[in-house]
């Protein structure tokens, strides 16, 4: 067997200075020479839905600019628009948004592109080469941004989601990196169905819908346009009887599809010069797409890798031993956020291994950094 792909990992659970940490993880990653003199270097980060509180601090990220120009990289702090009708909607939305998270190119002293354009179609289309479990999926749209880039850094915030149990490096890379055509692509495989004996015909579903793909009807529920439908669920959300519903086998559907578009989007970014760093920070049960709770474990700490998968799996197993800081009764190791979001995190983990993007098995290497005590004599 070859050489384990090592994990970096901060542990601020043993101290006090997070930043210092980040700098020394990033030198001892390596993560610094992935950048050429010169290089366009995109940061791809989640910046928060509006309400959210815990995506990852403006403040970690201006670090990462400043360790990004230190390296004779020109960052620039990147990310895509969302298919739902948040406040990201569109790129002029998004950056209201994420000025009001605390993003702003004065406190980050780095640009900031809404990757996917003002509407989130901008983008350019790469195979899905190799498919397995069923998986349909023939293609990924890459926001046209992170192309344009010579290297990229995918900064994730490690937490709960409610498709795929644990988001972090995996997620980011299939659904972060991706135009609304894509994320519909991977979103569709989970399916929606609507039960019409449930169903009221209040048509609030109809009013919400964003993409104009649900019809009044005369008699019955509303009808579903499929070809206009984006899977964005907002209907499904704005039923008051709940009446939709993804199909049965879902999310675990949907995570073999995102696996895929992962690998897809790893092989479009720039060879050699990716590198990928997890904060398991306000470790939530949902995304930050939303108000997402409180935290579920406690606060763990930073890592980071060139390899997603094995920094997807050393996240997940770092959350296993954590300790649970929340009431909840069902909230038990293993994979506490997959139970807790009633479905496997593995799964997708699993997939993108098996397609080739990294490795389950890997080498964690904890980095230290000296602190000053203050001690009597
Ligand atoms: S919101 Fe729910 S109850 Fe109302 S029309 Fe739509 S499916 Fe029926
Ligand atoms: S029908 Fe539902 S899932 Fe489809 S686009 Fe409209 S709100 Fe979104």
């Amino acid at each position: 067997m070859g050489r384990l792909p090592e994990v970096f990992f901060f542990d601020e659970r043993k101290h006090f200075d997070i930043m210092g940490g980040l700098e020394k993880l990033f030198e001892e990653t390596g993560l610094a020479g992935l950048i050429s003199r010169g290089d366009r270097v995109a940061v791809k980060v989640h910046m928060g839905e509006l309400g959210n509180t815990t995506h990852i601090r403006p403040q970690f990220v201006a670090k990462i600019v400043e360790l990004v120009k230190a390296a004779g990289g020109k960052p620039f702090v990147t990310d895509t628009t969302t298919i739902y009708p948040g406040e990201r909607f569109t790129a002029s939305a998004y950056l209201k948004t994420a000025a009001i998270n605390g993003f702003t190119r004065q406190g980050l002293k780095a640009p900031i592109i809404i990757a996917d354009g003002e509407k989130g179609y901008d983008g350019k289309s790469f195979p899905v080469k190799k498919r397995i479990r069923g998986c349909r999926l023939r293609k990924v749209e890459v926001a046209s941004a992170l192309l344009e880039a010579d290297a990229v850094l995918i900064v994730s915030h490690g937490k709960g989601h409610l498709m795929t149990g644990f988001g972090g490096a995996i997620k980011h890379l299939a659904m972060g990196c991706t135009t609304k055509r894509s994320k519909t692509s991977q979103h569709a495989t989970h399916g929606l169905v609507l039960n019409a004996s449930k169903c009221t015909r209040c048509f609030e579903c109809v009013k919400a819908c964003p993409y104009s793909a649900l019809e009044e009807t005369v008699k019955g529920p509303p009808k579903r346009i499929v070809s206009k439908c984006a899977y964005c669920l907002t209907c499904l959300f704005n039923c008051p009887v709940n009446a939709y519903k993804i199909e049965k086998g879902g999310k675990t559907k949907f995570q073999v599809a995102l696996a895929h578009a992962a690998v897809a989007v790893a092989e479009a970014l720039p060879k050699g010069k990716t590198g990928y760093m997890n904060f398991l920070q306000d470790i939530t049960l949902r995304c930050d797409c939303a108000a997402a709770g409180p935290p579920i474990v406690e606060n763990i700490g930073l890592l980071a890798s060139v390899d997603p998968v094995a920094l997807d799996k050393a996240s997940l197993d770092l959350i296993d031993k954590a300790k649970i800081i929340t009431g909840r009764v069902e909230a038990k190791p293993p994979d506490v956020l997959g139970k807790l979001n009633r479905t496997n995190s593995l799964n997708h983990v699993e997939v993108a291994s098996k397609l080739g993007l990294g490795s389950l098995k890997y080498r964690l290497a904890e980095v230290e950094i000296e602190e000053a005590e203050v001690e009597e004599e």
